[in-house]
């Protein structure tokens, strides 16, 4: 029979319960056993849930607190000293946040000391965040919380055979980093006995198919890593030769790596059929036939229905080819990305919502699939009329496309991603307008938002507030946090984008094409949810969206005020993007609606526009082979979008959340006259990049990193400016912090922006 199988389900809670429980334990207001029962509650409906849609296999063990990667890593005691674990023992849950929070944070909990949260980075190309294990030589891995047979049993005393999800040995050690200059590879001979323990427990306490998650073998693997996948799998097979292990990829194709896949000793092979569908005939070829198949034919990413019969057509072809009798059917991916369920979508576009599926709608979908599988399509037939009729509808749908807009983008010439000049008579230009000194301070556009911010937001909300006197309330924030900045000497002034909740939803509120949900939520890491906006329609802007705060706060000052925008290759990563054409088009559409506005925003007396694009090194793909694509178009798109003003128009970017060294020169190639770019934290990483590449235009590395609560030194901030000077030459040379300031207090950004124009004082009046 055909298996209706799940590889992992949201964690968060419908309601984010989980958010709302671990928020409290960690303010001090719930006990630990609380938290558990919270997490327990939430387990236990995920498994109802799943049951009830009609999977077989419910996924176990996909649960964590805080994230799997930690929690594998406590499990097997990868813990590096300094987080209050004895090296003996369970760890406990104190070590385990200060793990992913910093000691800090978690002081409270009686451990001293102030560590640093571990690394934190993002889990392939999707927005969750997994915490980066930092791991020694001198670590003896060992099964000391066996939570995957916790997870088993739990499910088992609810009458439920679980399969419980253990992220696979080469996936965890390649996600990894290394202190003492050894491999992450040289640990695996000491942490196959602690995972075939893990297996072992498992097969004596009833488990009979085990997931094992090896995403990494859809990258381009490391020398030495496809010996470590034999190794590996033929240890883990002798180790509990009865169990099912199900070998499970994700967010790509395996391609290169196809063979070492089917090659390995495992009971079945996982592949992802949503992004890599044109790999099933090569894995149908190469899988032998006494293995299971498991095909992700419901996208796992993304919020859109499934077509059910393109799916099915895909699993006859699996099961014509002689896999009928080992056939599962399941999400490409852990369902961890996409909210919990449409159910509770009550205020969509009802066409809209008729072609959408969030976890639970999307469990459904399998489900019918493998019944359809076995019973015929007549057995389902509602099911795939139902199907149909969703894509039919958005296919007719007008709204979907606007002819005026295919026309402009048909239109659009390579001029016009190309400012008139270079940068060299651009500079000119801007100094000739700016008049600015050397160093110029500026930031990175929001100030705090503070408790009377979201107030005023939230009284609007509730009608408590009329339109008229928010607005004069922002006003009122605006003109003072413009005296401020002349009273402390910025050079380029912001606004402080005080009207904005958030960087992509204001921009995607005012424009066509975009929907929002009310209850979307998405775990981006920890206790940390996104609702992503959904782009369902053709994207375009009907009327100017910021250009009033800026003209109102230019009029205030003689100083330059730059306008801020957010990016069209941002505003495309951090939302749920259609897929009846291609995210080009989409990112195009949304770099001309960007486009207009700077064009209107110079045309109000603006001088300078800033872009964001801090999402901008997200979208870049899994395999080296694709990245040229992407960084071609994602640069076309910045430039479409900044390109329509005259030379003495200054335009900025800016960058954060990643490392950026690698696409260095596709950063030169959007054009920017300034950027402005996170690298505080790291301790000026970025320069290493200027020692081989030599940046053409103007940069600001930040030199405050806004994520701690410190307030730097006017010479700490000198000190690393002065450091960026060596490589970058003064003159092209901005002085920033590293990000917006609007997670921050005004009691810590008043006093770090007036040091950081002491800072700007004190390198002037050096010499070079
Ligand atoms: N202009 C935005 C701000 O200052 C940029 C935010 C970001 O880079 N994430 O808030
Ligand atoms: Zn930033």
């Amino acid at each position: 029979m055909t298996i209706a199988a799940n590889l992992g389900y949201p964690r968060i809670g419908p309601k984010r319960e989980l958010k709302t429980a671990l928020e409290a334990f960690w303010a001090g207001k719930l006990g630990e056993a609380e938290l558990q029962s919270t997490a327990a509650a939430l387990r236990a409906g995920a498994r109802a849930v799943q049951q009830g849609s009609g999977i077989s296999h419910v996924p176990s063990a996909d649960f964590a607190l805080y994230d799997h990667v930690l929690e594998t890593v406590c499990a097997f005691g990868l813990v590096p000293p300094g987080y209050g674990w004895s090296g003996e023992g369970p760890v406990s849950l104190a070590t385990m946040f200060a793990l992913a929070r910093g000691r800090a944070a978690e002081r409270a909990a009686g451990i001293p000391g102030d560590a640093v949260a571990l690394e934190m980075t993002k889990w392939f190309d999707t927005n969750y965040h997994y915490v980066v294990p930092r791991l020694s030589a001198a670590m003896r891995p060992r099964l000391l919380d066996d939570r995957w047979t916790r997870a088993l049993r739990e499910g088992l005393q609810h009458g439920t055979r679980t399969r419980p999800v253990l992220l696979g040995p080469i996936s965890l050690l390649l996600l990894s980093k290394t202190e003492d200059g050894t491999r992450p590879l040289d640990l695996l001979p000491a942490m196959l006995p602690a995972y075939a323990d893990a297996l072992r427990f498992l097969a004596e306490a009833g488990a009979v198919w085990v997931q094992v998650d090896e995403p990494c073998l859809v990258t381009d693997l490391p020398s030495g890593a496809e010996d470590a996948y034999r190794t590996a799998f033929r240890a883990l097979a002798e180790a509990a030769p009865g169990l099912n292990l199900l070998l499970t990829t994700y967010f790509e194709g395996l391609r290169d790596n196809l063979q070492l896949a089917a090659s390995l000793p495992v009971a079945g092979l996982h592949v992802d059929l949503v992004r890599a569908p044109g790999q099933l005939p090569a894995v149908l070829e190469a899988l032998p036939r006494d293995r299971w198949l498991s095909l992700g034919v419901v996208d796992g990413r993304n919020v859109w229905r499934t077509d059910l019969r393109a799916a099915l057509a895909q699993l006859r072809a699996a099961e014509a080819a002689g896999f009928g009798k080992r056939l599962m059917v399941a999400p490409s991916c852990s369902l961890l990305h996409v909210p919990h369920s449409l159910a509770m979508e009550t205020a969509l576009d009802p066409a809209l919502k008729r072609r959408l599926a969030f976890a639970n709608e999307k469990l459904k979908e399998v489900a019918v699939l493998a019944r359809a599988v076995d019973e015929g399509e007549k057995a389902v037939a509602a099911a795939l009329e139902e199907s149909d009729r969703a894509l039919a509808e958005a296919r007719a749908d007008e709204r979907l496309h606007d002819p005026g807009l295919a026309a402009r983008l048909a239109a659009v010439t390579p001029e016009m991603e190309r400012r008139t000049s270079s940068y060299p008579s651009r500079a000119a230009a801007q100094a000739a307008r700016l008049g600015l000194p050397e160093l110029p301070v500026t930031s990175i556009g929001s100030w705090p938002q503070t408790a009377e911010v979201r107030s005023l937001r939230a009284r609007l909300a509730r009608g408590e507030l009329d339109k008229t006197g928010y607005d004069a309330e922002m006003e009122r924030m605006i003109a003072e946090a413009v005296r401020w900045q002349e009273e402390i000497g910025v050079d380029v002034l912001v606004h402080g984008e005080f009207e904005r909740n958030d960087m992509v939803k204001y921009f995607g509120e005012q424009l066509a094409g975009y929907a929002f949900t009310k209850h979307g939520w998405v775990q981006s890491y920890g206790s940390r949810c996104v609702a992503p906006p959904i782009i369902w329609a053709d994207v375009s802007r009907p009327k100017p969206m910021t250009v009033r705060w800026s003209a109102y706060a230019q009029s205030l000052t003689d100083k330059p005020m730059k306008g801020m925008l957010t990016g069209p290759v941002t505003m495309l990563q951090w939302s749920f993007v259609r897929t009846d054409i291609p995210r080009e088009t989409v990112c195009r559409q949304i770099a001309l609606a960007i486009r207009d506005e700077v064009a209107d925003l110079e045309a109000a007396g603006i001088p300078i526009v800033q872009i964001d694009e801090p999402a901008f090194r997200e979208g870049l793909p899994l395999r080296k082979a694709d990245r040229d694509d992407y960084l071609r178009w994602a640069v076309a798109c910045f430039r479409l979008s900044a390109s329509p003003v005259r030379d003495e128009t200054q335009i900025h970017t800016h960058m954060c959340y990643s490392e950026f060294n690698d696409i260095i020169e596709s950063i030169a190639a959007m054009d920017a006259d300034v950027i402005s770019i996170e690298t505080a934290r790291s301790n000026m990483e970025l320069l290493d990049a200027f020692a081989v590449f030599d940046y053409p235009n103007e940069i600001g590395p930040g030199v405050w990193d806004i994520h701690s609560p410190r307030v730097p030194s006017a010479e700490e901030m000198a000190r690393l400016a002065a450091r960026a000077a060596e490589r970058i030459p003064r003159r092209r040379l901005w002085l920033n912090p590293d990000c917006g300031c609007k997670t921050r207090g005004w009691a810590e950004v008043k006093p770090a922006m007036a040091n950081l124009v002491a800072a700007a004082r004190q390198l002037r009046a050096r010499a070079v």
